[in-house]
């Protein structure tokens, strides 16, 4: 009875209140943001330690009426509880796989691999696959070309059924890589039983790779972790020239960060790296 008393005072609590407004407004916001196209693509380059640009992820962003450019971290989360997230990332699959089809023929942006964020219910939904199938089929973009981004949050998921899944989209040519990689389940075995091409260091490792003496052993040994199993690795968040360094001597593929380049609007990144023009 006294825990209940406390969960009815709770209900009631203003500040509760408060907070489950600004949630309501923001998922109709959210929602009528996507009936509005207020969503949009930005770009970040990823070079490999040679200087040579290799890669982009694409990192969603939301361009509200009022002109405030919101990041994922402000709306993923609720986009994930309130089921917009399904929408949405068929909205950033979908420009990303139209980018990917005018990019075909560029000597530069035709050879980039385009990293594509796919949240873990996406990947949870039986028709993704087919969905994807259709989206690069309708916009004509090279599976080859697409990278989708998983973090460790699917290890929760029957992994029976999340390999089988991967395995359907492998089948269309497209790759994966494991994002945010040493921060979640982190289950070793899954890198084995899993079809994955790349690991993605996660930035709070790379941060402090040249100062703490913990962080930069544990860089080294994801990396080769990640060449013993033929993975691709590419280490995010990389803000200074020692860490840069610190990364390329460790045998480290790709780069990803601030230093090299900050997320940009998408139409903006292929106008920078074109090399024969786009169109
Ligand atoms: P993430 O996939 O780990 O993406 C990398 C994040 O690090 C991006 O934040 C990027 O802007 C930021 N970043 C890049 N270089 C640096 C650096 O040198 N230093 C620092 N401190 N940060 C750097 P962003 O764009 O705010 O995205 C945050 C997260 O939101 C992403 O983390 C990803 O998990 C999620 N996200 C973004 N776009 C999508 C999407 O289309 N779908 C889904 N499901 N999630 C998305
Ligand atoms: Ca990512
Ligand atoms: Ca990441
Ligand atoms: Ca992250």
């Amino acid at each position: 009875a006294k825990s209940e008393g406390r969960h009815i005072a709770r209900f009631f609590d203003p500040g509760m209140q408060a907070a489950a407004d600004r949630q309501a407004a923001l998922e109709r916001g959210l929602r009528d943001g996507l009936a509005l196209h207020q969503f949009v693509l930005y770009c970040q380059p990823q070079f490999s330690v040679r200087g040579r640009l290799v890669g982009a992820e694409v990192l969603v962003r939301w361009r509200r009426d009022d002109g405030a450019l919101v990041c994922p971290g402000d709306f993923i989360a609720l986009a994930e509880s309130s089921g917009l997230i399904l929408p949405l990332g068929q909205y950033v699959l979908e420009e990303s796989c139209r980018a990917l089809a005018r990019w075909t023929g560029d000597r530069t942006l035709g050879r980039l691999k385009l990293g594509v964020n796919v949240s873990v219910q996406q990947m949870r939904n039986p028709d993704f696959p087919a969905d994807v199938a259709a989206t690069l089929a309708r916009s004509g973009a090279p599976a080859a070309r697409l990278c989708l981004e998983l973090t460790e949050s699917v290890f929760a998921e029957d992994v029976h059924e999340l390999t089988d899944r991967m395995h359907q989209l492998c089948a269309q040519g497209l790759c994966f890589s494991l994002d945010d990689f040493g921060t979640g389940y982190s289950s070793l075995s899954y890198l084995r039983r899993l079809p994955l091409s790349a690991l993605k260091i996660d930035r709070s490792f790379v941060h402090d790779v040249h100062l703490d003496p913990g962080a930069g052993p544990i860089v080294n040994a994801i990396i080769a972790l990640g060449r013993q199993l033929k993975l691709e690795i590419v280490a995010e968040g990389v803000e200074h020239e020692a860490q840069r360094s610190f990364l390329s001597r460790g045998g480290c593929g790709a780069l990803q960060g601030y230093l090299l380049g900050e997320p940009i609007p998408i139409e903006d990144f292929e106008r920078m790296y074109s090399a024969v023009g786009v169109g």
